[in-house]
């Protein structure tokens, strides 16, 4: 994995594969924001389909 942070993309998601947990960062070089709402009003309904479940903070 590329483990150099995306400083553009900041992010706490610490449970997903692509971030850089001990800074706090993303390190793709995009993402893909999606929602799961049909007509989305708070940030709630805001997510990220880039994300990937990983066992543990590295
Ligand atoms: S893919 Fe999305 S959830 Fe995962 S680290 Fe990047 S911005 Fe955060």
């Amino acid at each position: 994995m590329d483990e150099r942070k995306n400083p553009s993309i900041h992010c706490t998601v610490g449970q997903c594969a692509h971030n850089l947990c001990s800074e706090n960062y993303c390190t793709l070089d995009q993402v893909h924001i999606d929602t799961h709402e049909p007509d989305p009003s708070v940030k709630e309904c805001v997510d990220c389909a880039s994300f990937m479940k990983r066992t543990g903070c590295q």
